[in-house]
């Protein structure tokens, strides 16, 4: 089925520990992502499901597969740990796609690696079927992302706070290198280690810098780059990661590990979800300073590498880092201008786009619903406000804002329309769907809730539950990591 090249296999040996999956008692195909499957170009003829749930699951050998588990180290909640790893993730092989593209094939979920730290490397059903839907989410959104290709259930019982049904996920990555990746070879191995690592980065994610009077200095540069644009979706999607360490921070731009992942409610700045973030340092607001911290780190890891070719390119990369809310604020205010329909630059913009966030802070106004609200109104126009004094006001000026430009309304409404999601995976329906799947073996709110949130764009009936917030009495809403 796959077409398996595994270069970090063969290129970066005493990175990585060879591994082998867990026999899955059971082992059964609960999903299959047919359209990524076909977009990826892989063959599936003449395997039926239980041959797939074989593979997918670690219970069968994968032809041409070199199973590894990859090292590397992060900070967790500001805290550097040199030595993490796949403690719970098998890589099978890098699959080359009809269009020669290279893409990690992972299982999440197959049994301990030799970095499993005393974990059982296993996952248990709920946080597997919950990464299928946020990540199938993510990407019917527009956001980078890694996917989702198989939800295999293994048979087995995995023990948490209580004995729950143990399943792997099949995650496809454009790799699965990370911001602790470089920083484990730095910790472990020094300049050399760094300059292989970010050379093979470089090969993978921005092959142009090779030829840069500095490549590890243009690697740095890339990853600010995708990263802004990635945190910049994030934040005008109301997407709250929930576990922002350097080692959940890829060099690609791709969302990674779906653990306490939640999509804002009502706007506010300060909200965590995720029951271990005491201290809100993973908060919505503050997502874009920790995307700072997090490439700050990186560029640490990457100097012993950036000097060795020319010494004055510390002061370089210390500039990019400095230089990264220049990037980033002005990637967050364009996706804020197609939220609003401002088909136009202008100064007040920013000033624009800040009042309204404290509006809605104040008001406690639902973050995606208010948008779709909006992109309705330049078509039907006659919102009705009057109930929320402040955001009458706001109204008041973003409609002199709109009357500045130029454009057709008809390019400003098709502009908010591809911004502003009518269906996100609002939390409260996804924790009845994972709760009905994983309590009562009844999935189909969850496929009824993956069909809708595959289709964020698409207009619904005014009311459609789908489209609604939580219910007003609705306890708030806590997540947990996929442990
Ligand atoms: P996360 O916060 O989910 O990104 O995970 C942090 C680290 O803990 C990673 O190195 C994981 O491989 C490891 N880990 C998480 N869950 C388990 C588990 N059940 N068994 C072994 N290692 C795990
Ligand atoms: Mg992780």
């Amino acid at each position: 089925m796959f077409r398996f090249d595994n270069s970090f296999a063969r290129d970066m040996t005493g990175f990585y520990l060879p591994a082998v999956a867990a026999q899955p008692s059971a082992p059964r195909l609960l999903y299959f992502n047919a359209p990524l499957a076909a977009g990826l170009g892989l063959d599936r003829a003449g395997i039926d499901d239980a041959g797939i749930a074989a593979m997918l699951s670690g219970g069968a050998a994968v032809a041409r597969s070199e199973p590894i588990a990859l090292a590397y180290a992060g900070h967790q909640f500001g805290t550097f740990n040199p030595q993490l790893g796949d403690g719970r993730a098998l890589l099978l092989g890098e699959h080359i796609a009809s269009d020669g593209g290279r893409h990690d094939v992972q299982l999440k979920g197959s049994g301990p690696t030799p970095f499993s730290r005393g974990g059982d490397g296993k996952a248990a059903l709920g946080p597997v079927l919950r990464e299928y839907l946020m990540s199938a989410a993510m990407s019917a959104l527009g956001v980078p992302t890694t996917r989702a290709l198989a939800v295999v259930a293994t048979g087995d019982t995995v023990l948490r706070d209580r004995p729950l049904p143990g399943a792997v996920l099949t995650r496809i990555a454009a790799s699965h290198l990370r911001v602790g990746t470089i920083q484990f070879f730095a910790t472990h191995g020094g300049a050399d280690a760094v300059r292989q690592i970010a050379d093979y980065a470089i090969a993978r994610h921005c092959p142009p810098a090779a030829e840069a009077a500095n490549p590890y200095l243009a690697l740095l540069d890339h990853v600010i780059g995708v990263q802004c644009a990635l945190v910049a979706q994030w934040m005008a999607l109301g997407f709250v990661h929930g576990v922002m360490n350097t080692d959940n921070m890829t060099l690609s731009g791709e969302t990674i590990d779906y653990g306490p992942c939640a999509f804002v409610d009502a706007y506010s700045a300060g909200v965590v979800f995720s029951s271990i973030d005491h201290g809100g340092r993973y908060a919505f607001g503050r997502q874009p300073q920790i995307l700072h911290w997090n490439l700050a780190r990186l560029a640490e890891a990457l100097l012993p590498a950036i000097v060795t070719v020319r010494p004055e390119d510390q002061v370089a990369a210390v500039a990019l880092i400095s230089g990264l809310p220049e990037r980033y604020y002005p990637a967050m205010l364009a996706r804020m201008r197609a939220k609003l329909g401002l088909m136009t630059a202008l100064g007040g913009d920013l000033a624009l786009v800040n009042d309204l966030f404290e509006t809605l802070e104040r008001q406690e106004i639902d973050f995606t619903l208010f948008f779709n609200e909006l992109t309705n109104e330049v078509v039907h126009g006659g919102a009705d406000t009057r109930n929320v004094p402040h955001l009458t006001e706001w109204l008041c000026r973003w409609r002199e804002r709109v009357a500045a430009d130029q454009g057709l309304s008809s390019a400003r409404h098709a502009m908010m329309r591809s911004a502003n999601p009518v269906v996100i995976p609002r939390n409260h329906l996804v924790e009845a769907a994972l709760t009905a799947a994983v309590d009562h073996n009844d999935f189909s709110a969850f496929e009824a809730l993956l069909a809708e949130v595959s289709d964020p764009y698409r207009e619904r009936a005014v009311g459609d539950p789908f489209t609604q917030p939580p219910p007003a009495d609705a306890a708030p809403h806590v997540t947990f990591c996929g442990t």
